[in-house]
């Protein structure tokens, strides 16, 4: 499966985005499990909140076909593993109490996924 990154809706000062004339895309091999998680879902969209959306599209190869040349994933590949746990891009944060921190006092929990940290006690 060839997964392709495209921001269709961006917040830049030109209305465009930087990476747009490059190919961003990554071919993953996708188990049993995989499939399964995305059924037939082939386009999935992120909102980053601060105006920029990210659509990630997927495309099943075919057999024998050749990876074109790509420029990664800009390091959006967390993307793609959140699809592949959720069928969703966004991370379905899981919260874990953290014993030992940094973040400062109070008790804290960090997701397991996106290390995303947060108060828990106020
Ligand atoms: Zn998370």
């Amino acid at each position: 499966m060839e997964f392709r990154l495209s921001m269709p809706v961006v917040n830049s000062w030109n209305g465009r985005w930087s990476g747009e004339d490059r190919r961003y895309a990554v071919i993953r091999n996708l188990g049993v499990r995989d499939v399964g998680v995305i059924g037939d879902t082939r386009s999935w969209t992120y909102a980053f909140g601060d105006g920029w959306v990210a659509r990630v599209e997927a495309r099943e190869m075919q057999p024998g076909e050749r990876a074109k040349k790509s420029d990664g994933f800009c390091g959006y590949d967390w993307m793609i593993d959140n699809i592949l746990r959720w069928n969703t891009a966004a991370c379905q944060c899981d919260f874990r109490p953290l014993k030992s921190h940094t973040y400062g006092e109070g008790e804290w929990s960090r997701c397991r996924y996106c290390g995303t940290a947060r108060r828990t006690d106020t």
